[in-house]
């Protein structure tokens, strides 16, 4: 049994109550216990001047009782901002406006030091830190003027600068708690790649520097308070992860620690149903999962850098977020798979810096590979797609891409597409005047349920809704309206949360009394206390067996008859990488990635053991299935890429698959929807191998001994009228394949096919019974009257039947334009077996069928075949013929 556990922030007594411990106390008294481990992150306005860092200490000393604690710190609030735009000033040729931006900064922390730091000799050992950090950078920005020109290096270099200030004033703050804090900054601990403003962590290289610098000064009981934002490559050039990139650090020491859990504290209650700074009646949300959390950040939710999750995602470590100027709330909870017992959550963010870019193109629109062609294109120039969508009305591609990408992103389109624009006028727009809104949630019935009421209520008040579209992780659904209207449509689409019973946990009132350690299960059986950690998420036992998947993608196959609505499979073929993989997490971490883009509800499992991972996707858009397929498919080898090596990634092979096809595309012959198919083949291997000596050797004692006929026939129809012998036609074979369907020639040449399309179209729909209108068909020649009343036209298929593409018994194989008429289950008719020259229905004696019945009919063979029951039918095909008719 485990019990969840809660937050202990114990803060019973006042600031001015705690008296400094004596320094001859130290090293403290805690650092013998065997405390889980905490990284705390302290956000900009956590640190935002010397009240907060008391605060931030305070919540520390709170801490350290039950917690060995790293912390992890921001620049001061806005410091950040007034770097970049030093640099920027200095790019300008403006260096004495950088030098005065340092000057205030300078200010901001000397102020912070006379209040915090009481110890004279210590004031000035951080005050001539700071001097000195302020003097580099005065030389960077010089440099910078001089040149006239910022590189990536130097921005990073600058920007860097107000976490490098920062930690030594947090680090000295703790002093007064009896606690002893060492800077750190993280170029000595984070190891990352070499891309400036974005950079992400090489984690075997930073877990054995975390480990070698941070591990032994939390044996000795020293606090490391590190710096946020900051890495450097293996050859020591400093990087920045982005901007809001201390969440990431946070979390990448996390999982370099293995800590038991992460808390990212900052100036809100938690992660909120909406910015509360742009809906007044946002609520906190007491429990989130690692995918939705994920969402909101990388659509525009501030509270986190959309990358925070990544490093903890495979062990399952929960991230908390909780509000620095009020410890006693619980904040919120991110875990692996957020308040999955309750449906999932619902959350809203926004994104005003955004650009709607419509590519007006029929022939990019048309294109089967016009999305992944943009896609692949965004990734070159390493753009974020926020959105994209096909508009069936206008015929158009939408996307939305971050606004500063405007430009790049339509040279790279243009560049891409250069042959489809070519002589066209111009084809694409950019509208930067727009907000894209998100509504994310695991419940995405819940979602879309909130998003078409939205939209019903903005098109009542006149909001123009520009495009709309289902997201790549099918957790969330955008739209984007103009941006006056944004304001409105948040309110709006918030209202439409309804009373929020999902977010009616204890939680989300003030806390009260601590109980036990956040995040950790305690195995109370057991007696002995000891904190366990959550079960690995990732854990390879969430993975269906094989066999147990392929049945379920039968019956997922069965429900989207009903329901029509499409399922996805993907498919990662990991080849032999799995047994090659020396340290045994491969798949954990591949299952982590994954697990970014499904949902609980999601099924994952075993499609070929240890070798091909499937997860089939449920519940996805109708109209957007093309599209999710393109854009998931980005997501999740963007996300492979950044969890597993390079040589990993590589030999990984992803694929998607949607059932029902398009029998446009050209699916052919492909069977990966039909696993279970194969097994019943392999059930019935002798069976089936029985059939085909029967098919082969009958057919071939067919066209043997009735060779005369066949010469027979061939010179009727050749001398009664013109044109060929034989009639060809391409038919739909087992699997959707097509193969060519021979008859002797029963019509006029070079006759009208459309007549038969519009019979086969009605009959199919259930307006026409079979047979009732062809008997007249004028197209047929009088000799092919006869052939076809004895069946004679149906000979050559013993030549089909020999090469396999058809059997001596099976349903009729349709014509291509037949099977688009299709309902979906018509369709098992044409796929679980082979087509045959005569079946069930021609024996049935009952000639005159409806579509439907026949289906049921074909199915019905299906399910019941053996060979003895093929036997019955090819015996009784003479008579059926000798009866005449049409069933044939
Ligand atoms: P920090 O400096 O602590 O990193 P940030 O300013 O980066 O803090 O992030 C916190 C801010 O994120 C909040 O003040 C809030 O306005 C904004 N925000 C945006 N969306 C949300 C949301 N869904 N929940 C909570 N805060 C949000
Ligand atoms: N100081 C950095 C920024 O403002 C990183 C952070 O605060 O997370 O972007
Ligand atoms: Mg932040």
């Amino acid at each position: 049994m485990t019990n969840e556990q809660v937050p202990a922030i114990r803060h019973s007594r006042t600031f001015s109550e705690r008296a400094p411990a004596p320094r001859m106390s130290r090293p403290h008294a805690h650092r013998d216990s065997h405390r889980p481990l905490c990284i705390m992150k302290f956000g900009g306005t956590s640190v935002g001047d010397a009240s907060c860092i008391r605060r931030v200490a305070e919540i520390i000393h709170n801490s350290i009782r039950d917690f060995e604690v790293v912390v992890v710190a921001s620049a001061m609030s806005g410091v950040t901002n007034k770097l970049i735009d030093a640099a920027v000033q200095a790019e300008l040729g403006k260096p004495e406006q950088a030098a005065e931006i340092l000057e205030a900064i300078r200010d901001q922390h000397e102020h912070a030091i006379d209040v915090l730091i009481y110890a004279k000799g210590e004031q000035d050992r951080i005050r001539w830190k700071i001097h000195s950090l302020l003097s580099e950078c005065a030389v960077w920005c010089e440099e910078t003027a001089r040149k006239h020109e910022l590189t990536p290096r130097t921005r990073d270099l600058i920007s860097s600068l107000g976490e490098r200030l920062s930690v030594p004033l947090v680090a000295a703050a703790l002093d007064r708690y009896g606690l002893i804090g060492e800077p750190i900054e993280s170029t000595e601990l984070v190891v990352t790649d070499s891309c400036h403003g974005g950079a992400d962590p090489k984690m075997e290289l930073t877990t054995e520097r975390c480990e070698y610098r941070l591990r032994p000064l939390l044996r000795k009981g020293v606090i490391p308070v590190v710096t946020g934002f900051i890495g450097a490559t293996e050859g020591g050039v400093l990087t920045t992860l982005g901007r809001g990139g201390s969440d990431y650090s946070a979390t990448i020491v996390g999982k370099a620690l293995k800590a038991d859990e992460v808390v990212i504290w900052t100036d809100v209650d938690g992660v909120l149903t909406a910015d509360p700074r742009l809906v007044p009646g946002a609520t906190t949300i007491p429990e989130i999962s690692y995918r939705e959390a994920s969402e909101l950040a990388y659509f525009g939710a501030k509270v986190l850098h959309p990358k925070t999750l990544r490093p903890v995602m495979e062990d399952g470590i929960p991230v908390w977020v909780r509000n620095t100027f009020v410890p006693g709330k619980r904040g919120t909870k991110i875990t692996p798979v957020g308040n999955a017992n309750r449906g999932g959550v619902k959350a809203l963010t926004a994104i005003g810096e955004a650009a709607l870019i419509t590519i007006d193109a029929i022939a990019i629109f048309e294109a089967k590979d016009g999305i992944a062609r943009i896609l692949t294109a965004m990734k070159l120039i390493r753009t974020d797609v926020l959105m994209i969508t096909k508009s069936s009305s206008r015929r158009a591609i939408l996307l939305v891409v971050p606004a500063q990408t405007t430009k790049a992103t339509l040279e790279a389109l243009r560049q891409e597409f250069a042959h489809e624009f070519s002589g066209a006028a111009e084809r694409m727009t950019a509208d930067g005047n727009i907000s894209l809104l998100t509504v994310v949630g695991e419940n995405l019935r819940a979602v879309k349920d909130t998003v078409a009421n939205a939209l019903e209520q903005l098109n009542r008040d006149d909001v123009n809704v520009l495009a709309s579209g289902q997201g790549a992780s099918a957790c969330n659904v955008s739209f984007v309206v103009p941006k006056q209207d944004q304001q409105k449509a948040l309110a709006i689409t918030h209202g439409e949360f309804g009373s929020g019973e999902d977010l009616d946990l204890p939680g989300n009132r003030a806390w009260d009394a601590p109980r036990t350690r956040p995040g950790l299960h305690v195995d109370v059986d057991s007696g002995n206390g000891r904190a366990h950690r959550a079960p690995n998420f990732a854990s390879a036992a969430k993975v269906l067996d094989a066999e147990t998947f392929r049945s379920m993608i039968a019956q997922e196959r069965r429900r989207t008859e009903r329901s029509r609505n499409p399922v996805l499979l993907m498919l990662l073929d990991v080849g032999d990488s799995l047994s090659r993989d020396k340290t045994g997490k491969l798949l954990d971490k591949i299952l982590s990635a994954l697990s970014f883009s499904t949902r609980d509800t999601d099924i994952t499992g075993w499609y070929r053991d240890q070798a091909v991972i499937g997860v089939m996707f449920t519940e996805i858009g109708i109209d957007d299935s093309g599209v999710i397929l393109g854009t998931m498919m980005h997501r999740v080898s963007e996300t492979l890429r950044s969890s597993i090596s390079l040589d990993n990634f590589s030999q990984i092979n992803v694929s998607m698959n949607v059932f029902p096809e398009s029998w446009k595309q050209d699916t052919s012959g492909n069977r990966t929807l039909y696993p279970d198919l194969e097994n019943r083949e392999q059930a019935q291997r002798r069976a089936l191998a029985m059939k085909r000596i029967l098919d082969v050797v009958a057919s071939a004692a067919a066209v043997v001994f009735l060779a005369p006929l066949f010469l027979l026939v061939a010179m009727l129809v050749r001398l009664s009228s013109k044109g060929p012998i034989l009639f060809k036609q391409e038919r739909i074979g087992q699997f959707g394949r097509p193969f060519t369907f021979l008859k002797f020639r029963s019509m006029y040449a070079n006759n009208d096919p459309k007549i038969h399309q519009e019979f086969m179209r009605r009959a199919i729909s259930g307006d026409v019974k079979k047979g009732s209108k062809m008997e007249n068909d004028p197209r047929i020649t009088p000799i092919g009257r006869f052939i076809r009343k004895t069946s004679l036209d149906e000979l050559p298929q013993f030549f089909s039947v020999l090469k396999g593409d058809m059997s001596l018994v099976g349903p009729r194989p349709p014509l291509a334009y037949e099977c688009q008429e299709y309902d979906i289950w018509h369709r098992r008719r044409v796929l679980e077996v082979k087509p045959g020259i005569t079946g069930l229905w021609q024996v049935t004696g009952r000639s005159r069928l409806r579509f439907d019945e026949m289906v049921r009919l074909d199915l019905q063979y299906v399910r019941t075949w053996s060979l003895w029951n093929d036997i019955k039918i090819v015996l009784k095909t003479p008579f059926a013929v000798v009866r005449g008719g049409d069933a044939f």
